[in-house]
């Protein structure tokens, strides 16, 4: 076939992982691929996952007599620069091409913060907050069966995400321990401490993406002391992000979740809420604060926005609304391509969420590698090393920004994709 006749990346990839999420992330890619000139025979490669694993598997519900069937994924995008890393998330919507393009987006989140990993994502497609406790144990342990032959700690290393906590990682790593016959703690990160997981885990990503508040506060005007922030979400990241914002000084005025949201100009007590959450399973209701309609949660007047819940929820529809300054995506993909040019041109700063969000993968990095070692560091030592290698990803992102004049998330992208790029040409194609 002449290169005249070759199809588009998004063509190759149209029907195998066919999604929204995906063509987005492919459309991001190639928009950042052209500005970097990419040599065309990697475009093509990295415009589609190496591998894609579809499951499907039963469970049997509390009742016994009951079995059901869930759907799962596993995806690994790029297996060139040493084992793949991403995390699994239990949610309703979890399709291929919602995993393939988180997937993509991982391979270049660890690039951009220098990880020696591909991405990876997974996912079942359950809804876990209708589940019990043994129902749910069952559904990881069958999935996590179902996935042996992919994951290991010198081939994938699952963390959690959307839906899933220590506890889910915890009977990852029993399954697969189980399977091999003796403990293997590094064939998952984001684990209880107590079976080898880093302290500081599971605050990484919120307080990760809450130290680049100061720096990129500086470079759009925005005073720290008091700035008034909005958090969509209030799991594993959006707690941890309202947390280390407030100690910064900022003062968190809005926060929403699944049910509900809640508003309190003067700034919302972080301590009371998270109480509240972990008592009610939600912010709604909240004592302390007026519940507001959470469709109007991006109309809130605010120095910064913190999107850390679900993904493509700042969009073409609604960003005409959106009133701030800076947003930190707590989130993965939390703004869609077209929401992102609107925001550019009204001139917000958007830390993205490759880099954002990196001190989850960044932490499980350092899990791993103390997994591997049996040598545990220090809550100080993995703080202050997180912070480090986030203010220089922040600081390289940003020299590239302004050297090549183009915004945060391109800059970002050129980093990650041009060491992918990189890695790629020297390994060359086997055979
Ligand atoms: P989580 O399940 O712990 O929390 C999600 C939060 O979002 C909950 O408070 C939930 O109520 C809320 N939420 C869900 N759907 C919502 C909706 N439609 N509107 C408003 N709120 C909603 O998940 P998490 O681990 O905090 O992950 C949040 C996001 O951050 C995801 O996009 C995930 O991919 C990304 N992320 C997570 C990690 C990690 O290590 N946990 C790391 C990097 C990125």
């Amino acid at each position: 076939m002449s290169s005249a006749d070759r199809p588009g990346p998004v063509e190759m990839a149209a029907s195998e992982w066919d999604s929204p999420m995906y063509r987005d992330a492919v459309g991001q890619f190639e928009r950042v691929a052209e500005i970097m000139n990419v040599d065309d025979n990697v475009r093509e490669r990295l415009s589609m996952p190496q591998r894609s694993l579809m499951v499907t598997f039963p469970y049997r519900m509390d009742g016994y007599s009951e079995v059901r069937n869930a759907v799962g994924y596993r995806v690994q995008h790029v297996l060139t620069m040493g084992p793949t890393k991403g995390g699994i998330r239990f949610a309703m919507d979890v399709n291929m091409g919602e995993v393939a393009a988180l997937a993509m987006l991982m391979t270049w989140k660890c690039a951009i913060v220098g990880l020696p990993f591909g991405g990876a994502k997974g996912g079942v497609r359950i809804d876990p907050h209708r589940l019990t406790r043994s129902e749910l144990q069952r559904v990881t342990r069958r999935y996590t069966a179902e996935i042996i032959n992919m994951i290991g700690p010198q081939k994938d290393i699952p963390a959690p995400d959307l839906g899933t906590n220590e506890q889910v990682m915890a009977w990852m790593m029993d399954t697969y321990s189980q399977n091999q016959g003796h403990a293997v703690p590094a064939v998952v990160t984001g684990k209880p401490p107590e079976l080898g997981g880093s302290v500081a885990r599971r605050e990484a990503p919120g307080r990760g993406a809450v130290s680049l508040l100061p720096s990129a506060a500086l470079r759009c005007g925005v005073k720290v002391e008091d700035a008034r922030v909005v958090i969509q979400g209030f799991g594993n990241v959006g707690r941890y992000a309202a947390l280390a914002a407030s100690e910064l000084g900022c003062r968190v005025i809005a926060v929403a979740d699944l049910t509900g949201a809640v508003y309190n100009g003067k700034g919302v007590e972080l301590g009371k809420l998270t109480r509240y959450v972990d008592r009610t399973g939600g912010v709604a209701g909240f004592p302390d604060a007026d519940e507001i309609d959470p469709g109007d949660l991006f109309d809130i007047e605010c120095e910064v926005l913190i999107p850390a819940a679900v993904g493509s929820v700042i969009t073409g529809e609604n960003v005409d609304r959106v009133n701030t300054r800076l947003i930190l995506e707590g989130a993965n993909n939390p703004v869609t391509m077209e929401a992102d040019r609107v925001l550019r041109d009204k001139g917000v700063f958007i830390v993205p969420d490759v880099l954002c969000n990196a001190g989850g993968v960044t932490v499980s990095y350092f899990e791993w590698v103390q997994d591997l070692q049996n040598y545990f560091w220090s809550e100080n030592e993995i703080v202050s090393r997180l912070r480090e290698i986030m203010i220089r990803a922040f600081e390289e992102v940003l020299e590239i920004s302004i050297r090549r004049k183009v915004d945060m998330r391109t800059a970002a992208l050129i980093k990650g994709i041009d060491k992918v790029t990189k890695a790629k040409l020297v390994r060359g194609v086997y055979p």
